[in-house]
């Protein structure tokens, strides 16, 4: 998708804080993080939003989550906890529509959502 900004990071003209990278999914530390640890971890292959996905994309989306969960252990905050975030349309704020993961954690967050 030459018009999205986040398949723009994916090929290096946009440069970014590449965390984790395999060749199904990268991972990057967010532009405007809001913890200490705010990493989005995306598919490689442009798909829009959670409403977009296949019945194909299943074992790729199950790897975005064990992909975040070995990155909450590499930053250290596996106990302390974290927050698995997507958003999806506007009304929960997606602004990016390339399918992402935000791993937030590193302080205490409020609750409830929403
Ligand atoms: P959304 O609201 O779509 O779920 O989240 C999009 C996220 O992308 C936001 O947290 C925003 O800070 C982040 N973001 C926007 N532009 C860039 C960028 O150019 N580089 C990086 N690393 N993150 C970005
Ligand atoms: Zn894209």
């Amino acid at each position: 998708m030459t018009d999205c900004l986040f398949c723009k990071i994916l090929a290096g003209e946009i440069p970014s804080d590449t965390v984790y990278s395999d060749s199904t999914v990268t991972a990057f530390r967010d532009i405007n993080p809001v913890a200490p640890t705010h990493i989005l971890v995306v598919p490689n292959k442009h798909i829009r939003a959670v409403s977009e996905l296949e019945e194909e994309d299943e074992q790729l989306v199950g790897h975005l989550f064990t992909v975040a969960r070995t990155l909450a252990e590499e930053e250290g905050i596996e106990e302390s906890g974290y927050r698995l975030i997507i958003n999806n349309g506007p009304d929960a704020g997606q602004v990016v529509f390339h399918l992402h993961l935000h791993l937030i954690g590193g302080h205490k967050m409020q609750y409830p959502m929403g």
